[in-house]
């Protein structure tokens, strides 16, 4: 399974672009990032990009979401229609972001002409794309929000994704279940209400030793020993534990 990271970032920091990285290619975990211009500086052409995996509706897991489905109907327009599967009320919230954003005329025409295929998904959600499986898990973020993580299982590996969460049950069932987990870690001096910090990130590695942990969504980058820090362009190659 190849990775690459576009935003390593949290909402409000300067160590990355805002949240979202690709998945063989073909997958998009959020859309905070200014996908239009790094996907193409990846190599990757934005008529590849098949799923795009929402985990929450906060701007900076959501924001370039109008712009990217945008970009796609005007230089891509004969690419088959994005698939993208959320949370709760992401139908509603992305027609009106893409309203304010883009403008009410031109939203209606890009929904007219190249709508994406949105799934509301929950916890405990299996859906079967191309090549991978994905697994939602429900996690605690913010009050009043439906907030995912997911699991994506190749054939060969499985990779956790942990969006925006606190130290709740559904991060842990899917620390778990995975082979490597690209979890959140926001908070590098003291706890945060809505968020993983540091030292609950070190928690969560011991509770799962057989993880391996991969850390996002940074305010800081501080070494956290027995894990790597993401940062905006990296790739990897994602084996499972003790392939190498
Ligand atoms: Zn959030």
């Amino acid at each position: 399974m190849e990775l690459a990271v576009l935003g390593s970032g949290s909402a409000f920091s300067d160590t990355g672009h805002q949240a979202a990285c690709l998945v063989d290619g073909k997958l998009l975990l959020d859309c905070g990032a200014p996908v239009t211009v790094l996907l193409p500086r990846m190599g990757v052409d934005l008529a590849e990009v098949e799923t795009v995996v929402i985990s929450h509706l906060h701007g900076d897991h959501v924001g370039q979401l109008p712009t990217l489905l945008a970009a796609r109907a005007l230089a891509r327009p004969e690419a088959p229609p994005l698939v993208v599967l959320g949370p709760r009320d992401l139908a509603d919230h992305l027609q009106q972001l893409g309203e304010l954003s883009l403008g009410q005329w031109f939203w209606s025409r890009i929904m007219a002409d190249h709508p994406p295929v949105l799934r509301e998904v929950a916890d405990g959600r299996v859906e079967r794309i191309g090549a991978h499986q994905l697994e939602f898990f429900e996690v605690e973020h913010a009050q009043q929000l439906h907030c995912l993580a997911v699991r994506v299982e190749s054939q060969v590996v499985s990779l956790g994704y942990s969006g925006d969460t606190t130290l709740c049950p559904g991060i842990r069932r899917l620390a778990g279940s995975v082979d490597h987990l690209l979890c959140e870690c926001t908070g590098w001096s003291g706890p945060s209400p809505i968020h993983l910090w540091k030292e609950e990130v070190e928690l969560l590695m011991s509770e799962f030793p057989n993880t391996s942990f991969l850390l996002t969504h940074l305010g800081e980058r501080r070494p956290v020993p027995g894990a790597l820090l993401a940062f905006d362009g990296l790739r990897l190659s994602l084996r499972p534990p003790g392939a190498g």
